[in-house]
């Protein structure tokens, strides 16, 4: 018989998930992680009652595969956000348009700020760059956001052409999935890192910064994807107690949304704590300023290399 989904009520307070949690590493505030919110929710808190916690989190996923209980932390957070959201929904890109192609490269604005680097990766990838790539909607379901059913058939219609997708950021790519069951739909390192292009230029000592989002999304196969990497080329990388990925940027939206944000430096300076390494690759765009400023080794995006 299949497993029950958990839900808050089922945490035990093992504080596994601390382990993991990025937040609870800056701020050793037990209100903001995981065991903190379940806790109160337990004991007949509401989404208001714990908005300071709920908007704290960086939705990076790094607890979700430590719960030994299996608790779907990442959707518990999201559904708290709708109940309780901390922005409203963007507006949409005046460029936006249906895409088609197949292969369809959604990048987040972080891939699309750098012209050069983008046309770099569609070329890689033999992808079509989406000329709407639903970056509000990846915004919009961060901050729990209500996204006019319209604008997301608008999307999806463009999106369900391509026989596959490529998604920069990692909460579309989880939403996706869910969306357009049997479109294949890939994170974008998974993707760039699959390629015997890219990975003939990986070298042993360069430190290889996993974006953690949709690694954690899809934890038990790319633990896999990315041992074989590390087997193979002797590389480095953000993995830590039970192979998650420590988070850097994860939580730059927050910022966007006027909230309170992680200190990403401080984390990229304890993935880069005792390694000897001559190169970072990143996978998140946003991870190139961040380690470059902590680093005086070169910092490369994946589809720089
Ligand atoms: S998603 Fe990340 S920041 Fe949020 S509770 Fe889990 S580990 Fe902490
Ligand atoms: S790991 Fe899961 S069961 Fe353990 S304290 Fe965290 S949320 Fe609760």
């Amino acid at each position: 018989m299949a497993r029950p989904a958990s839900s808050h009520s089922s945490c035990s307070g093992c504080d596994l998930c601390l382990l993991a949690c990025p937040v609870w590493r800056q701020t050793r505030d037990i209100r903001l992680t995981p065991h903190g919110r379940a806790k109160a929710l337990q004991y007949g808190a509401t989404a208001a009652d714990i908005a300071a916690s709920v908007s704290s989190c960086t939705l990076c996923g790094s607890c979700e595969p430590a719960c030994p209980e299996e608790i779907p932390l990442v959707d518990l957070i999201l559904e708290l956000r709708r109940q309780n959201p901390l922005a409203a929904m963007p507006a949409a890109p005046a460029t936006a348009a249906a895409s088609s192609g197949t292969t369809l490269l959604l990048p987040d604005p972080a891939l699309r700020s750098d012209d050069e680097r983008l046309r770099r990766v569609a070329g890689l990838l033999a992808a079509t760059i989406a000329s709407d790539d639903g970056s509000e909607i990846g915004l919009a379901l961060e901050a729990g956001a209500a996204i006019p059913p319209a604008r997301l058939a608008g999307f999806l219609e463009g999106v369900g052409s391509a026989r596959r997708v490529v998604v920069a950021g990692g909460l579309l790519l989880r939403r996706l999935r869910e969306w357009l069951p049997g479109m294949k739909v890939q994170g974008l390192g998974e993707a760039l890192s699959s390629l015997p292009a890219v990975r003939s230029k990986l070298r042993p000592r360069d430190l290889y910064v996993i974006e953690p989002r949709a690694f954690h999304h899809d934890h038990a196969r790319l633990v896999g994807h990315y041992d074989g990497l590390r087997a193979t080329l002797g590389l480095e990388m953000n993995l830590d107690l039970q192979r998650l990925a420590v988070a850097t940027t994860a939580s730059s939206a927050q910022r966007g949304f006027g909230l309170p944000a992680l200190d990403a430096e401080d984390q990229a300076r304890w993935i880069l704590e005792g390694r000897d390494i001559e190169r970072v690759v990143v996978e998140d765009a946003h991870d190139c300023a961040v380690f470059a400023a902590v680093t005086d080794r070169p910092v490369v995006h994946v589809g720089d290399l």
